[in-house]
């Protein structure tokens, strides 16, 4: 399985503790939530909340991840410590920094500058971008006029609720097929680009719904940083499609997953034995709740997950560490 569209920061997230207001809508949410917790996070929070986060999708057969990350009180280095928190689970990722704008100048010009370091190192990933609406036109351009010169997309959120309504406008002249679009709820025309599905997601967030099928895009499936369960999320998102049209089958939704193998072609090489004995099946898929990997074998034919435990890493030591670190985060909140 490829999770398309991860947070992996989020992972400590989990039990936090509640916010000084009530959020009532998306911006709030991120303000609230999302803006104080990252804002928060330094290299070692991040190395764990990445290793437990990696460690959970393997036992759920996910074998690849493309993630979005932001720091902004640690942004030099950390994509690389998720990298190699990653690869120490065993996971592969494609990694990409936010950039904003929401620190100044400085801070777009560091977000810009850690992409660039990361993937001139030889780093897989694409250049990343939070969002039109917390970016100048000038951020924009110089993260597509970068991604451009690396030869890689942009991996961006696009249209999420009505605060990013004009992204398409904002980004009309600069997208390109490369680009990982997230989201698109409130997209008002057609960008090129791979879109990025977050159902669930968008159902927390009270967003809408993001009409997947009605788009001509490559439509790949990501868990916005809600672990990386991909049958679930593919449960999800059948469910809503469903929901908007009776006809719908979950063959389209297994298109999407499928899919997510353009970003990791070796990831379909892997193996992964199910505790279902139908799990290759769509229909059987959409109406079982609760399949997970067992084993789970690299395409190198590597043993990464045994009887449903990390084999390369020691479990009770990342959740101990990871523990350790959510203390940490939430005494900063
Ligand atoms: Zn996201």
């Amino acid at each position: 399985m490829v999770c398309s569209h991860h947070h992996l920061y989020s992972t400590l997230a989990r039990g936090m503790p509640s916010p000084p207001r009530q959020p009532t809508k998306f911006l709030e949410i991120l303000e609230q939530i999302w803006w104080r917790l990252d804002v928060a996070l330094d290299a070692e929070m991040i190395r764990w909340s990445a290793m437990l986060g990696a460690v959970e999708a393997l036992q759920c057969g996910t074998t690849a991840i493309v993630d979005h990350h932001e720091s902004p009180s640690c942004i030099e280095g950390s994509l690389s410590i998720i990298a190699d928190a990653c690869a120490e689970v065993g996971v592969r990722t494609n990694l990409a920094y936010g950039v904003t704008d929401r620190h100044g100048a400085d801070g777009s010009r560091r977000g810009l500058a850690e992409n660039e370091r990361f993937l001139r190192a030889g780093g897989r990933g694409m250049v990343g971008v939070h969002a039109a609406f917390t970016c100048s036109d000038d951020t924009l351009a110089s993260a597509a006029a970068l991604a451009a010169d690396l030869g890689v997309g942009v991996h961006i959120h696009v249209a999420e609720a009505p605060d990013d309504a004009d992204a398409g406008d904002r980004l009309h002249a600069l997208a390109r097929d490369d680009w990982h679009l997230v989201h698109c709820v409130y997209l008002d025309r057609e960008l090129p680009g791979t879109i990025a599905h977050n159902p669930r997601s968008n159902m927390n967030n009270s967003v809408g719904y993001a009409r997947p099928a009605a788009r001509p895009n490559r439509i790949v499936l990501g868990t916005d940083g809600i672990g990386a369960d991909m049958l679930e999320e593919a449960r999800l998102a059948y469910m809503r499609l469903r929901e908007e049209d009776v006809l719908a089958s979950p063959d389209t939704v297994w298109q999407w997953l499928d899919n997510g193998y353009a970003l990791f072609p070796e990831a379909r090489a892997d193996r992964v034995t199910w505790n279902y004995p139908h799990a290759d099946s769509a229909w059987h898929v959409a109406f079982t709740p609760g399949v997970r990997a067992v084993h789970v074998e690299s395409d190198a034919g590597e043993v990464l997950l045994r009887d449903g435990l990390p084999t390369r890493v020691d479990i009770a030591e990342v959740q101990t560490n990871a523990a350790e670190q959510a203390k940490r985060l939430f005494a900063r909140l």
